[in-house]
């Protein structure tokens, strides 16, 4: 792992309160699929007690040319500079850190339990094993109040077009509130909705990522359904 400078080059908002920021990829910078990043604000406007660093998965894919990561816009200091970042704007990644990344043995299924912005390096995992067209049978769990909360909703589920191995699941838990439509699962993810897509729910390796109180419901879930310790990796976003 290096420390770089990364310019700023597109920020976008890519679902209600969530943003994408696009940074410069360091030349010979290299990570992968569902690792994260230490970033740093470079003589930031404003700073508070958390300061000025925040640990953001990369939810760009290693084989894409620029870097990306996305977040809620909490009313934080570090948000709200990160939010007026112009352009060009510096700041300092230290970078790659972490093993939630994709397992080699195509045998077993891997299946992602994720919901809101824990869809980030799922993101980055999907795209790259479509791009390197993996043989691993993949199934993405995504839950969100609706789909207007959904960050790279159709993204993700376009892929299933380009590789039958890949199955999505989109599940909305709060759909009376929202404006928009929705064909696809509601309420949160259960043994039940596992069972609908899944005959063995032991034999998958699952990972599991987001904020803390979903990784702690999704891990009571899978372990009474007899799925072993060793077989489920998580990515808890702490400070959520
Ligand atoms: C390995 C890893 C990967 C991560 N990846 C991502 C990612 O891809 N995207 C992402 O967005 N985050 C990610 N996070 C979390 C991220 O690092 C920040 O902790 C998170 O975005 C919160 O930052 P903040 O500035 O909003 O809040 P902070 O200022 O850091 O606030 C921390 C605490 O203050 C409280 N708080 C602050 N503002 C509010 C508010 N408006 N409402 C309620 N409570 C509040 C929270 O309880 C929180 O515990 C990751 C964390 C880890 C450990």
């Amino acid at each position: 792992m290096s420390v770089y400078k990364v310019k700023l080059t597109e920020k976008r908002e890519v679902a209600e309160g969530t943003m994408a920021f696009h940074f410069e990829k360091p030349e010979g910078f290299v990570y992968k699929a569902g690792q994260f990043a230490e970033c740093t604000l470079i003589n930031p406007a404003e700073t508070d007690a958390e300061g000025n660093t925040r640990l953001f998965s990369f939810a760009s894919a290693p084989y894409e040319n620029e870097l990306m990561v996305a977040t809620r816009m909490r009313d934080t200091a570090f948000k709200r500079v990160l939010k007026a970042m112009e352009p060009g704007t510096e700041i300092s990644l230290n970078a790659p850190h972490g093993s939630f990344t994709l397992h080699e043995d195509m045998c077993f299924p891997a299946v992602f339990l994720t919901g809101g912005i824990g869809v980030t390096p799922v993101r980055s995992i999907v795209l790259q094993a479509m791009h390197d067209d993996l043989p691993h049978r993949i199934l993405v769990f995504y839950s969100n109040r609706g789909p207007e909360d959904a960050a790279f909703l159709d993204e993700l589920m376009e892929c299933q077009n380009s590789n039958p191995n890949y199955t999505f699941i989109g599940t909305m838990t709060e759909m009376e509130k929202s404006k928009r439509e929705w064909h696809g699962e509601t309420g949160f993810i259960d043994k039940a909705m596992l069972l609908k897509f899944m005959s063995d729910l032991t034999l998958p390796i699952y990972y599991v990522d987001g904020p803390p109180a979903m990784v702690k419901a999704m891990r009571q879930l899978l372990s009474e359904a007899g799925v072993e310790k060793g077989n489920i990796r998580t990515e808890e976003f702490s400070g959520y």
